[in-house]
This record gives C-alpha cells, structure tokens and sequence, in this order.
C-alpha cells in the first residue's frame, strides 16, 4: 500500500496546501513507508476555519436547515463510509497497529453507527420548546448550534474518536475543523472522500493534518467556538489553559488508569475475551483500559496466573493479519515509552509475571510482549502513570472498600471494571467507584451513553443526548407579554 495525496480537503474541495511540507506515514507492523500527505501549515487551518465560518454563518445554510435535512445528508455520509469500510479497516491498521479484526468493528463500523444515531436524534429532538414562567409570562428556549468547532483527536482509535465529535456536531447544526494525529493521516483522506460523495454541503467539514503546534494554533483560533479534544491530560491541560484565557467553551477526553475490580466471588474463566477487551484493547493503547487489577488477597495468586494466561495466550502478530489480538506499538517512539516503564516496574521491586520483553520472531514493528507484573502496591509508578501499551500490574486488596479506596487512589477517572458472579453486587460496587463509566463484568462504551472523565480524565462528555447537548448553546427569549405566540 503507498497513497501519496497532494492536496487538502477545505472548503468542499481539494486544495493546493500552502506549506512544502508532508507527513509520511509509516506501517506499525512492517516500518516500510504506505504514504504521505501534505502538512497543513496555519494558513491552511486559517482557510478552513474561513470555510468552516462561511458555511456556519450562512443565513440559510447547514446551521439553519430544519434538522431532518442535515440528518438525510448524515446518512449519506454514513453509507459512504459503509461502502469503505474494508479499506478504512485496513487503513487504520496499517498506520497505528491496531490488529484489523478490531478496527473493523470499531474504526469501520463504529462511525457511520453514531452517524445514524445522531441522525434519528437529530430528527427527534426539541430545538425550542416554550415554557409557562413563574412571573407570568412565557419563555421561548431555543438549543442553537454552538458554531465553528475546532476537534483534535489522536491516532489510537482515529476514526471513532473524530466521529465521537463529528455525529453530534452535526446533528447540531455546527461546522468544523478537524485536526487529526500526524501518525493517522491516511484514513482522514477516505473520509474527506466520503465527505464529498456524500454530498455535505461545503465548509461543513474541513481537514487539517499537522502536529501538536498547528492544533494549539487552531485552540486559539479568533474564529471558532468551540474546542473538542481527544488525547493525553498533559495536552488537555495546555489546551484547558487557552480555553480559559479565551473563554472558551471545551471538551476534554484525556487520559486513564482505570481499575479491574475482580470481587472475590468472579469466576474469571467464563469472561476471558470480554476481560481481554476490558484490559488489553488495541494493544493497551485505549484510554478505557483496566489496567490496575484488584485481586482479593486470598486470590491473588490465582489472578495472577490467569492474567499471566491471558496476556502469554494472546496472538501477537501484523496489524492486517486477521487472526492477530495483539499488534505493534503505535511508533517507535510509544514503544520506547512503553519499555521505559516496564523497566521502571522491575526498577520499583515488580515481579514479571508474563511478558516484559520484544517477541522474538518479529524483525521489525514496533512490538512489545503483553505484560503481567505481580508483587507491586497502587503506590508504584506504573500503577499511577498512564502506559497506553499492554502492560497490567496485579495489586491485592483487604474487602470490598479497600477495593474501592484503592480504585479511587488515582488522578484518574476515566473507565473501569468490576468483575464478579452477582450483577447486583457488581453494579452497586461500580457506583461507588469514582470514574465516568464502569462496566459489570465487561466494559464498552455504547453510543447511547455519556463517555467522559473525571478528575485528571477530562472535563465533559461525549455520546448520548448529552453528547449534543455539549455542541449547542442555550437562549432564552423572554416571549411578548401581549401574547405573541413562539414560532
Ligand atoms: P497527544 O495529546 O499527544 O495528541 C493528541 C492530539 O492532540 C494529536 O492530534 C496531537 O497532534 C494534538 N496535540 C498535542 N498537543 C497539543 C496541544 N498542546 N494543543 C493542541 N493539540 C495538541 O495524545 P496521543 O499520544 O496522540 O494519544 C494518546 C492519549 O490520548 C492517551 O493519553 C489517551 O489516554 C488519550 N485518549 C483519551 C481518550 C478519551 O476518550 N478519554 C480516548 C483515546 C485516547
């Protein structure tokens, strides 16, 4: 696979970029090149936010249409996608190492999914709705379009993580920019194709590929609204910061640390693959994961071993082989993260209970052997750092709210799991954990729910209704006493 592109898609069409500059793009699993793109430069994204403007400002344009008309053209773009999805799965795969049984399921299927949701949403819900006052008179609120949305999202989940903002946006009635990760370029040119297949009116859309310097660029830009931000809490914070200064409305969806809670009553062997997802995802890099696993004590040794099983059991292999549940590293540079805390885990008194080192048989990509540590307490670092690689570490507890103190013991709050044979027990477990979702005995988010963290996981969420909410301003209109009545 090489795909070379020499324009950008701004303003409903493709366009010469305005820098010399391309990102090129770098297989996970093999190292070879498989393509390059043009880097946008700030005039770029300042083209684009001027489309993305123009579009909103509109007076009879997207942000105006009666919603069933910007849903019709949702589901275009949703069966646009549909009909990609083989390549968008490949694609994916190819560049952050996510095996392809995954990302077709998620990255291919997941984004035309919140398409059609946001859709029916979009169809169904009240924009304005009049209220009897308490003074007498009437009240007209109107739910409009908080505008020109600048998103950036990153490279570990690239197409469902820009749809988390894309679906609701939309169904909004906003325009955006969208700014993917320079590792993650390939699959945002599939989508701007869909994009224009599908007919989405242009300045709607717009694409911007660059670093971390053109996103702080399009944070701060004079002329949007909005900021929604996908990736690690140190780059949530820098943005928080200019959101602050500007006061301006944003989104974080940061990092995680998230706890498995094995209650002492689960009975593990029946729940391997839906503990696979909840811990080892698309090669530990999934902000959700559980990677903190509780044990009761008088199990410990037991948990550890089945983990060891799991993670030593697991498929490593190329991203594009079907069979693989573990693919490379993203880069170079988060398998060098990735080892540096491994080592850090031996360094801090861990036992290796599984993996720790490179598979063997691979020459090259960027792989590293899913990882089991045992013997280390919620104190050490890799139990309160974020690894974002397949490295768990098995921590005993006393009781249940010894479990709950020590799953609480983090700066995050983003996913988590409790694992158990009573749902009940399970659920009421879950509620006093404190992280915006949780899940009993499995864990994936489902679109109709809020996803989002709290503590150093971010500010907001996404999905569901409230997912919307986070893409609209309210106002109220104060109706004429004489009783003029609301449109
Ligand atoms: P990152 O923060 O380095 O980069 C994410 C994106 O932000 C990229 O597009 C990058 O170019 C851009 N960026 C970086 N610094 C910026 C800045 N100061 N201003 C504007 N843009 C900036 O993160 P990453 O390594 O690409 O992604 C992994 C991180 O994302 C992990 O911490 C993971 O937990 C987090 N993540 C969170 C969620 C969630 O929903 N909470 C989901 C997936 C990933």
């Amino acid at each position: 696979m090489s795909l070379q592109y020499d324009s950008l898609f701004i303003g409903g069409q493709w366009v010469a970029p305005q820098g010399p500059n391309t990102i090129k793009v770098v297989s996970a699993s093999t190292e070879e090149p498989i393509g390059s793109v043009p880097e946008a430069v700030e005039a770029d994204v300042d083209a684009a936010v001027g489309g993305a403007r123009q579009a909103f400002d509109d007076p009879s344009g997207w942000a105006h249409w009666e919603p069933a008309r910007r849903a019709e053209v949702m589901e275009r773009l949703a069966d646009a996608l549909d009909s990609r999805a083989e390549e968008m799965a490949r694609r994916v795969s190819a560049q952050n190492g996510m095996p392809v049984a995954i990302s077709s399921q998620f990255e291919a299927g997941f984004p035309s999914l919140l398409l059609r949701y946001y859709a029916g949403m979009a169809r169904d819900a009240s924009f304005s709705e009049e209220r009897a006052g308490l003074m007498g008179g009437r009240t007209l609120v109107k739910r409009k379009p908080i505008g020109v949305v600048g998103a950036i999202v990153p490279w570990n989940f690239p197409q469902s993580l820009a749809f988390f903002k894309i679906a609701p946006a939309l169904a909004a009635g906003c325009t955006m920019v969208i700014k993917p990760s320079p590792e993650t370029v390939l699959d945002t040119y599939l989508l701007a194709e869909a994009v224009e297949e599908a007919g989405v009116p242009a300045g709607v859309l717009n694409f911007v590929p660059g670093g971390r310097e053109l996103g702080a660029y399009l944070v701060s830009h004079p002329r949007i609204d909005k900021v929604a931000f996908t990736g690690s809490t140190a780059a949530g914070r820098s943005i928080a910061e200019t959101c602050g200064r500007l006061l301006r409305p944003v989104t974080l969806e940061l990092g995680g640390k998230s706890a498995s809670i094995v209650l002492d009553d689960a009975d593990l062997t029946q729940s391997m693959e839906q503990l696979f997802s909840a811990t080892l995802l698309n090669n530990g890099q999934t902000c959700f994961l559980g990677t903190r696993v509780l044990a009761p004590k008088n199990r410990y040794d037991e948990i550890v071993q089945i983990f060891s099983a799991l993670a030593g059991g697991v498929t490593v292999g190329d991203a594009l082989d079907p069979t693989t549940q573990i693919g490379p590293m993203a880069s170079s540079a988060q398998r060098d993260r990735v080892e540096g805390y491994i080592a850090k885990g031996v360094s801090e008194g861990g036992k290796l209970a599984a993996g720790g080192k490179r598979p063997e048989q691979f020459e090259n990509g960027w792989f590293v052997s899913p990882t089991v540590f045992a013997g280390l307490d919620n104190n050490a670092t890799i139990a309160q750092e974020e690894i974002f690689g397949p490295v768990l570490t098995v921590i005993p507890y006393d009781n249940d709210d010894d479990a709950v103190r020590i799953a609480n013991d983090s700066d995050f709050g983003l996913g988590g799991s409790v694992w158990t044979s009573d749902p009940n027990r399970g659920r009421d477990l879950a509620a006093r954990v404190r992280t915006g979702s949780i899940g009993v005995n499995a864990y994936l988010p489902d679109p109709t729910a809020p996803f989002g963290g709290v503590k150093a996981s971010g500010m907001g969420r996404e999905l569901g209704p409230e997912g919307m909410a986070a893409y609209q301003e309210l106002q109220s209109i104060y109706l004429d006493p004489s009783g003029v009545s609301a449109p």
